[in-house]
């Protein structure tokens, strides 16, 4: 029995919830009592967040909580999760929205829970399906010879167990060649590899009992398809009947949401879906008149496409990923629905061994049915757009709000939710508006807690400048900004002698500094993001480089390098949403005012998620520089208030000679 904690196991699950209120907040206290005695240091804010979700749980309500870099969120969580789950005998779901984080949380609920003297705890890691080798898959490509040379590499060292997941790829694999060989529909039971499928362990360890298993650790997207299911009534992966679930980094849910409700086609998939449907069809009918019926359906599809493909070269040069599709014209869509929706009658009532096959097909074409009719116009309530994935033109199509599904599926009352993350909030008078921007697009219910503020002291530790003489940005003069924006960069990483982390928010402005830095004879050395490469190994390539890296995208989150290797942040421009994104487009609709409401908002949360790269420890000294002047005096933008009120920088200067004392003063460019 753990130490201390006599009162609570009495109370296992026992009596209402308010009885255990006294004891559960008694133990927390002891837990950080032990802290000085086991080496731990308390930092603040850190016993109020555990709480705050002890109350929430007590009284079966959300809660909503922002925990500034540095304040040990994740042992401020895991504390009160141990204690509920010893008093519960029920697991607690952790989602976060990286696999990364994912890993780091079951490290440090490992470390705790050991430390605090629960060692027995059982704990697993799941991760989404397309994260995993499937052997049987890797096998079946060696047999046929059906493959290049790396990917008959890749699948050669899946059957010798010598990766069982991406993560064990040692400098990473490009999306493409680990498409052919990741799990993408687990035959199960019928599988010679069963035994040894770290997928199929990890699944038989997330749907166990609910007193098998005391924390299950995903990510974010496996929660909410995870959700999905359950609410289309099929039967979830993950448990009915968690104590608590906690979601971690809980800014990304709403863009989490909002892929795994999306439904992406291209052409290739289309057809393939024709395919299986008409095979399926044929077989149990003998119908000779389906393939005539089915070549006009594709003929549809081809014609879509290539519209697609039009509007993708048209708008190839923008900075969107997701573009809107025009209207398509030259074919009968409502006559497609009409044929497609008879297809799915016929599909719905067949019977045969393969019951699984059937509906996965009857699914993938109630999908198509949704894309015709959004097409055709008569359906409303989808947002659709197009992009190049994996070089292929795109179309998706993804349900408007995303609210609705959150509250009947997690918002729902019957397990305590706590969000959290270092980004939650913006300026405001109250704790409700400073929430207010997630909170209205989840569609939360629930408290807003005590923000709980970082301990690190900005004031002393850091600068923030602003590049005051970089040209405005936009799609005129491209050129003019990113030519001054550029040699600004160059200064600026010849000041701190490399160790900067340089974040883009838009790829094409990446790969232009890179082209040119390339050519030049630099002090220091040069990393940037590649397509397919891991995270984690471009970082290690960088720690202890004394550098630059160029990056964007995953980047502005879930970097964690302390100490001189990363001494500046570089944001290059400020990270606003493109405003003719569709998502972004629907989203600005719904309000008065978009730039307030809707596009300020969200570059806020962006940019403090990256600016939230630089200090990571109470020792960590550094640079923010910023190459947007609308954010100078001079541009007298309303955001540059909200900015400086929510950023915690409150050393700013324009003035590079002020940037360049505070350096020399701090030796930040010698620093070892
Ligand atoms: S159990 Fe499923 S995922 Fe694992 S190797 Fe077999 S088919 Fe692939």
């Amino acid at each position: 029995m753990i130490s201390g904690l006599s009162d609570l196991y009495k109370l296992q699950k026992q009596g209402p919830k308010k009885d255990i209120e006294t004891p559960l907040v008694n133990a927390i206290f002891r837990m950080y009592d032990k802290f000085p005695r086991l080496g731990l240091n308390e930092r603040i804010g850190q016993q109020d967040m555990s709480l705050d979700i002890a109350d929430a749980y007590i009284h079966s309500r959300n809660a909503m909580i922002e925990a500034g870099v540095g304040i040990g969120k994740s042992f401020a969580y895991l504390i009160p999760s141990l204690l509920i789950n010893l008093i519960s005998q029920q697991p607690i779901i952790i989602a976060t929205s990286s696999i990364q984080l994912s890993e780091q949380i079951h490290k440090d609920l490992r470390f705790i829970g050991s430390r605090l003297g629960f060692s027995s705890v059982r704990s697993v890691v799941g991760k989404g399906m397309g994260q995993y080798a499937c052997r049987y898959r890797a096998a079946d490509l060696i047999k046929t010879g059906d493959s290049s040379s790396s990917l008959s590499t890749l699948a050669q060292r899946i059957v010798n167990y010598d990766i069982d997941e991406r993560a064990d790829i040692k400098g990473g694999v490009s999306d493409v060649l680990w498409s052919n060989v990741c799990v993408n529909d687990c035959t199960f039971e019928r599988c010679q590899y069963k035994s040894t499928c770290s997928f199929y362990e990890m699944r038989a360890k997330i749907n166990a009992s609910t007193n098998a298993m005391d924390f299950i650790i995903v990510n974010q997207d496996l929660l909410i398809r995870d959700l999905i299911k359950k609410k289309e009534g099929s039967k979830g992966l993950i448990t009915e009947r968690p104590a608590l679930i906690v979601i971690d980094e809980a800014h990304n849910l709403e863009a989490k949401v909002r892929d795994a409700r999306t439904l992406e086609f291209t052409f290739r998939r289309t057809c393939r879906i024709l395919d299986d449907a008409l095979q399926l069809l044929y077989k149990q009918s003998a119908d000779k008149s389906l393939f005539t019926q089915f070549k006009w359906l594709k003929k549809c599809v081809s014609h879509i496409f290539k519209q697609v493909e039009a509007d993708l070269l048209q708008t190839a040069n923008q900075d969107n990923d997701r573009i809107k599709v025009s209207e398509i014209t030259g074919i009968p869509l409502k006559r497609g629905v009409q044929i497609l929706k008879e297809f799915n009658l016929s599909l719905s009532v067949l019977t045969s061994r393969h019951e699984r096959e059937i509906d996965n097909i009857f699914e993938a074409m109630n999908g198509l049915i949704d894309l015709f009719e959004v097409l055709a116009g008569v359906e409303d309530n989808y947002l659709i757009w197009a992009s190049k994935t994996q070089r292929e033109a795109t179309v998706s199509i993804c349900p408007k709000g995303i609210s609705q599904f959150l509250k009947h599926s997690l918002f729902n009352g019957k397990t305590s939710v706590i969000l959290t993350s270092a980004t939650l909030c913006q300026s405001g008078e109250t704790l409700e508006e400073q929430y207010s921007y997630l909170t209205q697009s989840l569609g939360y219910k629930g408290d807003y807690m005590e923000r709980q503020a970082s301990p690190f002291d900005y004031d002393y530790h850091t600068m923030m400048y602003i590049a005051k003489d970089v040209p405005y940005y936009n799609h005129k003069n491209r050129e003019h900004y990113l030519e001054a924006a550029y040699k600004e960069l160059i200064r600026l990483c010849n000041l701190t002698v490399g160790r900067t982390l340089v974040l883009f928010s838009a790829k094409e402005d990446m790969k232009y500094v890179h082209k040119k830095l390339n050519a030049e004879k630099l002090a220091w050395t040069l990393h940037v993001q590649r397509e397919g490469s891991s995270q984690d190994g471009v970082i290690a390539e960088f720690r202890g480089s004394k550098g630059v890296l160029l990056s964007t995208g995953v980047f502005w989150e879930g970097v964690n390098i302390e100490g001189s290797d990363l001494s500046q942040l570089i944001i290059f421009r400020l990270p606003f949403p493109v405003p003719s994104d569709p998502v972004y487009e629907y989203k600005a609709s719904l309000v008065e005012n978009p730039l307030k409401e809707v596009f300020v908002p969200d570059m806020l949360l962006r940019l403090r998620q990256g600016t939230g790269r630089l200090i990571r420890s109470e020792t960590d000294l550094g640079v923010l520089s910023i190459l947007d002047s609308r954010l100078s005096i001079a541009a007298k933008k309303d955001y540059r208030d909200k900015v400086l009120e929510t950023l915690p920088f409150k050393r700013v200067t324009e003035d590079y000679k002020i940037l360049e004392q505070f350096v020399e003063e701090k030796g930040i460019s010698i620093r070892q």
